[in-house]
């Protein structure tokens, strides 16, 4: 496919990234070539058309710039999977408790037995969960460092057929942990998407089988 060596040309290679030692592969430069752009959106569109996926699911931050354009082509909802405490969730209402004023203690007392009402009407009425926000999280190593990510429990329901998309993978582990959460609200992932491969880093071997998807493997 001609279209691939185009996108190949608007990838700017920046060595010692973040940090010394790695070469950072940047798709910001492929952005400012709208046509490289649509055509890579494209390609993933033609893939992914005709597979009953319902979920495209994509990982913060460069998940988001390719993931909503595929997700609105191909009629699927986007889901994102975020870093830690980005997810707006309805959190316990404890923590204020020790504050100062008489005041902010009674109201804080009132939010505990708003909270304990509304978790027993909850388990009465078995009120979908969705309606606070719930949160999961996965914890997972990145090439340097560890990192945490996070996705709201209502946003895919079980037995939803979905992607996961970034714009790389190199050890895989991102990867690993956004399938971990997908699989826990059961949903099906049908594969693993992304711009850029680094084949060497054997990420792929990470994913539990999963398959994946590249338009470009990079050395
Ligand atoms: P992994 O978990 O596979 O080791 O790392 C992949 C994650 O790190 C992806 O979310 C990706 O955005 C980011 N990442 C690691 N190296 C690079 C790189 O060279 N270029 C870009 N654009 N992202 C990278």
């Amino acid at each position: 496919d001609d279209r691939i060596a185009r996108i190949v040309s608007t990838i700017r290679v920046i060595p010692n990234f973040p940090k010394p030692g790695i070469i950072f592969q940047d798709i910001t430069t492929m952005l400012l070539d709208p046509k490289a752009f649509k055509d890579t959106i494209d390609l993933f569109v033609e893939r992914y058309s005709e597979k009953g996926v319902s979920v495209v699911a994509g990982i913060e931050a460069r998940g988001f710039i390719f993931g909503p354009p595929i997700a609105l082509a191909i009629g699927a909802k986007f889901v994102p999977l975020r870093k830690p405490g980005k997810l707006p969730e309805d959190s316990t209402m404890y923590t204020g408790i020790f504050v100062a004023s008489l005041e902010s203690r009674l109201r804080c007392f009132m939010s505990v037995l708003a909270t304990v009402f509304a978790w027993s009407l909850d388990i009465l009425l078995t009120t979908e969960r969705e309606s606070t926000g719930e949160v999961i999280s996965e914890e997972y190593s990145l090439e340097y460092g560890t990192d945490i990510m996070e996705m709201h429990v209502g946003a895919v329901e079980a037995g939803e057929r979905a992607i996961i998309i970034d714009d790389l993978i190199a050890t895989g582990g991102t990867l690993c942990a956004a399938i971990k959460l997908l699989e826990h609200v059961e949903a099906e992932v049908v594969e693993c998407a992304c711009v850029i491969e680094l084949p060497e880093l054997k990420g792929r071997e990470r994913l539990g089988g999963k398959p994946l998807f590249v338009l470009i493997k990079s050395a």
